[in-house]
């Protein structure tokens, strides 16, 4: 059996880091069985779902690693659904409610009362044909609900009605029917709830495996009887636990926090990104892993836990610096050109200076310096000033190598008698404007003693 995953983000808004989460458990999960991926967009909510989104959640995949075989809309799919609530109604299985949600309020605060859980009654069922055209002549429409298969033989007798799953991620799950109520499929304008439309496309398209976030345990309750009810087989599922904010809020789309394109704008890796969403809120460590491969070897659905994963965006930061402390030259060449970093001396300037990025874009700082010098003139104080326009005439002839460095503060030590600190921090300024950034042995050599020289205060 070919293993077929989806991913199915409605769009109505940026995808964030916590829908990279459920979209990365799926690629990888394909990747671990040679399976597929299907990118499927909920999209049944034509007022709040719009192309220039679904568009963006295709480009942040693609930026994030994840190519999917298959690119669905459920918009163009109305007809199919349509088909599957004949089905149903066929079957007895979707019934017409006509109570408004004020009505429906009030009998759940009246079953409060009496102590019955606030599940809807089902009343309607009991509806004449005559009560229905007199509330049809009223100019109500229906809306339609699917009737749970929690009773023996007379569904105003709802009892316990356990549906167990196992779960590729928490193990074996249970919903009671009971405790819920019949869920709405269809409104009263003829437009889909998610409900319907995602099982009759995970039955059309294949789909071996559903997983998702943790809020969706209760719906694999009712879905599988819809699956069964369309007369297929459920899928597997598993439900991954929710990435929070260090204070426990949710993320959203509508929001736009810690969204990818937000995330690639200030500099975030990609491959920072994919290992916090993947192995945070597991029993593995978080590790900067480089590559989709790496990242899959440290991935098993089993070592994900129950609770939310709140995390600190800050650690964002610090996986950053070590996948561009790692990076290939070859793997930033072009992101580099464009930040006007290229020619000759790139690959050499980039070993030198990625160890002390935060981010990508912040090499162009430092081409600056090595071509041009400090940003800003650099102001000394009297002694330093002497200190560094005597080491300056000291500086060694060319050819020029790493062991330059060493060569020039030995004849400056001699020249001047200052060491240490009091020799570095002022040389380390005078060469680049700022008090920390990349071993002044590396960058030497990159200079040349020419730009040396034009940086004699
Ligand atoms: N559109 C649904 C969501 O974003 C998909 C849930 C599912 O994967 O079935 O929550």
């Amino acid at each position: 059996m070919t293993v077929i995953v989806r991913f199915a983000p409605s769009p109505t808004g940026y995808i964030h880091i916590g829908n990279a989460r459920t979209a990365l458990f799926n690629w990888l999960y394909a990747m671990q069985n040679g399976g597929q991926f299907v990118l499927r967009f909920d999209d049944t909510d034509v007022e709040r779902s719009r192309q220039e989104y679904a568009d963006a959640t295709l480009y942040d995949l693609h930026w994030l690693g994840i190519f999917p075989d298959h690119v669905k809309y459920q918009s163009q799919r109305f007809d199919v659904y349509d088909q599957a609530v004949e089905t149903l109604k066929a079957k007895g299985l979707l019934y017409p409610c006509y109570e408004t949600e004020e009505e429906l309020e009030l009998r759940r605060k009246i079953r409060r009362t009496r102590k019955m859980p606030p599940v809807y009654g089902r009343e309607a069922l009991a509806l004449t044909e005559q009560e229905k055209a007199e509330y049809e002549a009223e100019g109500r429409k229906p809306h339609w609900r699917f009737l749970l298969p929690n009773f023996v033989s007379d569904p105003l007798e709802p009892r316990s009605t356990k549906v167990t799953w196992n779960d590729i991620i928490r193990g074996k799950q249970t919903v009671d029917l009971a405790s819920l109520s019949d869920p709405v499929l269809v409104r009263e304008d003829g437009t889909y709830l998610y409900t319907l439309p995602s099982v009759v496309d995970d039955v059309d398209l294949g789909i071996t495996h559903v997983i998702r976030g943790d809020d969706h345990v209760t719906n694999t309750g009712v879905q599988i009887e819809i699956f069964k009810a369309l007369g297929a087989e459920p899928p597997t599922f598993g439900h991954h636990n929710l990435l929070t904010t260090a204070s426990g809020e949710g993320l959203s789309k509508r929001s736009g926090a810690l969204s990818l394109g937000g995330l690639r704008e200030d500099g975030v890796e990609p491959m920072s990104i994919a290992s916090l969403a993947v192995l945070h809120g597991t029993s593995e460590n978080v590790i900067a892993c480089h590559n989709m491969l790496e990242l899959s070897e440290h991935f098993d659905p089993k070592t994900v836990s129950k609770s939310a994963a709140k995390f600190d965006p800050d650690e964002l930061v610090t996986l950053n610096r070590t996948i561009l402390h790692q990076m290939d030259f070859r793997d930033a060449q072009d992101r580099l050109g464009a930040h006007g970093v290229s020619g000759e001396r790139a690959e050499e300037f980039w070993n030198v200076v990625r160890g002390n990025l935060d981010r990508l874009q912040d090499a162009a700082g430092w081409w600056r310096i090595v071509r041009e010098g400090p940003h800003e003139p650099v102001l000394f104080g009297e002694d330093d000033l002497d200190f560094v326009r005597a080491a300056f005439n000291v500086l060694p002839e060319e050819p020029w190598d790493r062991t330059t460095w060493k060569t020039w503060t030995a004849a400056v030590r001699e020249a001047t008698g200052r060491k240490g600190k009091q020799l570095f921090t002022p040389l380390r300024l005078a060469i680049t404007g700022r008090d920390s950034g990349p071993e002044l042995a590396d960058l030497l050599p990159l200079i040349g003693r020419d730009a040396m020289l034009a940086r004699k205060p």
